[in-house]
């Protein structure tokens, strides 16, 4: 295999590759896995942005690979925008798990704009926020109308010789983002659910029937309990980490204080309730989508606060 500088091996037959994000996008570069089969081909997880620079990187450190499948741990385009270039040029499968395909759909038919008047939005706010909302979330029709081969479900087996990985549905940042786990080589990789430092939002893969920060919770705990035996934590950006169970604790502990914050301000609309809230940059500095994704999650955890009452 060839070993480039983006290029890392993580486990025998695992090699992680750093993928470059597209400028200003707060993060350096998200994580690609590629996995050996038995067979002698390669399994990507995640093959990142569908930019000329991510593609670049990504066929380097295959080189001339015979590739067999892509799974996408969830929709968002520096995950799985890469998903069809790659597919095209390699004739692999492309797989997401049955309840992001579901979303993906919906998506790419074209969601309803938000209830800005339900948020209470002030008039001279609201421009922005429909135009935040107007810009794509992901690489949705495109993979919907061609790309896509498959659905994986919970506690499936990757169809991959040589190895047992099992799917582990994790809804919470997206509606189905999934995890993969590799028990025996002790290891899982997390996508988005789980970063070491950064913290992920929620609800950002369109609308679910479910609350996203009670998911959220759940799969936090789903993963936290296959901690065992010094697990590493194979992330979609940031390096890999041990020690799931505690930053899944911390993860949970950080959701569970904005739900108190919210619980504190009863009543109102979700633009006042945001208001009141704790923002990393302050509130004033909110705009656009920043905005947009401020009053989504203020209302997921007033509807959290809400039915848990
Ligand atoms: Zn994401």
């Amino acid at each position: 295999m060839p070993s480039t500088s983006a290029t890392e091996t993580i486990a025998p037959g695992v090699r992680r590759v750093r993928v470059p994000m597209p400028p200003g996008t707060g993060l350096p570069f998200s994580n690609a896995y590629l996995i050996d089969d038995a067979d002698g081909r390669v399994h990507v997880v995640d093959p990142g942005s569908p930019t000329r620079a991510a593609r670049a990187t990504l066929r380097e450190s295959l080189g001339a690979a015979s590739v067999a499948a892509i799974v996408i741990t969830h929709l968002h385009p520096d995950h799985a925008g890469g998903a069809a270039a790659l597919a095209a040029e390699t004739g692999a499968s492309v797989l997401v798990h049955d309840r992001e395909r579901a979303a993906l759909g919906l998506i790419a038919a074209g969601l309803p704009a938000p209830d800005l008047d339900a948020w209470g939005v002030p008039p001279e706010r609201r421009p922005e926020l429909l135009a935040a909302a107007a810009v794509p979330t992901g690489p949705a029709a495109e993979l919907v109308d061609s790309v896509l081969t498959g659905v994986l479900t919970d506690g499936e087996l990757l169809a991959l010789p040589g190895r047992r990985i099992r799917v582990v549905g994790t809804p919470g940042h997206t509606g189905g983002h999934l995890c993969l786990h590799d028990e025996e080589a002790g290891l899982l990789l997390t996508g988005d659910h789980v970063l070491p430092t950064v913290n992920s939002g929620l609800g950002l893969g369109g609308p679910t029937t479910t609350n996203p920060i009670a998911d959220y919770l759940a799969s936090l705990d789903r993963v936290a309990r296959l901690d065992r035996d010094g697990l590493r934590a194979l992330p979609g950006h940031e390096d890999p980490f041990t020690g799931l169970r505690e930053r899944c604790a911390a993860l949970a502990a950080h959701h569970l204080r904005r739900a108190e914050e919210v619980a504190a301000h009863p009543g109102g609309t979700v633009w006042e309730t945001a208001r009141t809230l704790t923002w990393t940059s302050g509130w004033d500095a909110l705009a656009g989508f920043t905005l947009l994704s401020a009053l989504r999650q203020t209302a997921q955890h007033r509807e959290f606060v809400a039915r848990a009452a």
